[in-house]
């Protein structure tokens, strides 16, 4: 996934994106990832969680984490990049109109992933 990272800043992201450690675990140690992060996992889009700061801290982002049983791996990394931009560009970090702007802008690289790529 780390590869993948890195191919995708640099051509969709114009390696603006931090370099990141991208974490994938077994799904059997969700709990422990829950644990890690202090964040409710099950609020998140299929256990992919982005690591940042909190709000009033500053913009830095410390990784993407992963389980390995997520369906579409590729697209759930790219649907956290958009997030971790958000955050170091201080953008609304949700799942507003600027995102899904992003992600019809991706649907159009990656036109088979149209049902996917959410
Ligand atoms: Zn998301």
């Amino acid at each position: 996934m780390k590869n993948y990272y890195k191919v995708y800043n640099e051509h969709l992201f114009g390696n603006k994106l931090p370099d990141i450690p991208v974490v994938v675990v077994p799904f059997s140690e969700v709990d422990e990832m829950e644990e890690a992060s202090g964040y409710d996992l099950e609020k998140f889009d299929l256990y992919a969680i982005t690591f940042a700061e909190h709000e009033d801290e500053g913009n830095k982002v410390h990784g993407i984490l992963m389980n390995d049983e997520l369906p579409n791996q590729e697209e759930t990394l790219l649907h956290e990049m958009i997030h971790v931009w958000q955050i170091i560009n201080r953008r609304d970090r949700g799942h507003g109109k600027e995102f899904k702007k992003c992600i019809k802008f991706l649907r159009d690289v990656f036109p088979e992933w149209e049902e996917t790529l959410v």
